[in-house]
């Protein structure tokens, strides 16, 4: 097998890289940065963003395992790196797959498609920006206010969790549609809520400013002008290898509730 470790470079990460590659090659598992079969994040969510962007064109070869050290690691599963290697080496590992948001921004005459794991938003450079909403190519509403987050199942717990969107099971295939400070009066009105959007239906949307920013996870950028932003969940999926013993309710409560009571990560 193949491998490769995306580290978030501090001094931690770097001696917990070093620790897994020796253990790994010991064992003999090949280090290949550029064609990994399994990758492994070891750091904070953003190193999975990061090792997520990294592989994204191979993703259907690459399976991902998340190893916090010491951010909020919602990724991640395991207490310590010896026990996820032992489960490397053992192949006691479950692999589970997430949904994806796809965004196509189409400019005159061009796209282009990008692939977030958590989300994709749309933002005004200059204050509020105002956005046409269309589900299924119907217009379903025009926002204004502060931008647009459209989440994955397992990016629901990120920037979606902030904008008051639901925490979504990432077994399901749908992408999330969140406002960000919506303006609501006389003159704009929009739903409210966060909407649902299944895999088989396509929301685009079609900002109205002149200059707007777009994320994609944790990069940003500002577009050159685009028609149109179509989002919908990926025909591709990410892998993680994961551990048996820590389901996701368990990782959402551990996150965001109490690190107390819950069981202890990858001991099963
Ligand atoms: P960052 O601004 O350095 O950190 C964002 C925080 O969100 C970190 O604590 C990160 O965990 C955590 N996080 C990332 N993905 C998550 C997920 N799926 N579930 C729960 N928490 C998650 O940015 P970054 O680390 O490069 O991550 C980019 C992401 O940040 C975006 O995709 C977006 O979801 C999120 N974000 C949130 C807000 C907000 O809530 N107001 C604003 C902008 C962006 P670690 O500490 O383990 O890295």
């Amino acid at each position: 097998m193949n491998f490769a470790v995306v580290s978030r470079g501090d001094e931690i990460s770097e001696a917990k890289k070093k620790q897994a590659i020796e253990h790994l090659q010991d064992h003999g598992y090949t280090y290949h940065e550029e064609s990994p079969d399994t990758v492994i994040a070891i750091g904070g969510d953003g190193t999975v963003l990061q090792a997520f962007h990294t592989y994204k064109q191979r993703l259907e070869k690459t399976a991902f395992i998340a190893y916090n050290t010491g951010h909020l690691g919602f990724y991640s599963d395991w207490d310590t790196v010896e026990s996820l290697l032992e489960a490397v080496v053992d192949n006691s590992l479950i692999m589970v797959e997430y949904p994806l948001v796809e965004a196509v921004m189409e400019e005159e005459g061009v796209s282009k498609t990008y692939l977030a794991l958590n989300d994709v938003t749309i933002k005004g450079v200059k204050g509020s920006v105002q956005i046409d909403v269309h589900l299924n190519q119907y217009h379903f509403e025009s926002f204004k206010g502060d931008g647009l987050c459209i989440s994955s199942p397992s990016g629901s717990t990120g920037y979606n969790k902030s904008l008051g969107g639901a925490i979504v099971h990432p077994s399901l295939e749908m992408i999330q549609l969140s406002e960000m400070a919506s303006i609501n009066n006389r003159v704009y009105r929009t739903i409210g809520s966060s909407l649902v959007i299944p895999k088989h239906h396509e929301l685009t949307l079609v900002p109205k400013a002149d200059a707007y920013m777009v994320s994609v996870d944790h990069e940003s950028f500002q577009p050159d002008t685009i028609c149109r932003m179509k989002c919908s969940v990926a025909k591709q999926r990410i892998r993680f290898l994961r551990s048996r013993s820590f389901p996701f309710w368990n990782r959402v409560k551990e996150a965001f509730i109490s690190l107390n009571d819950c069981e202890p990560r990858g001991t099963r």
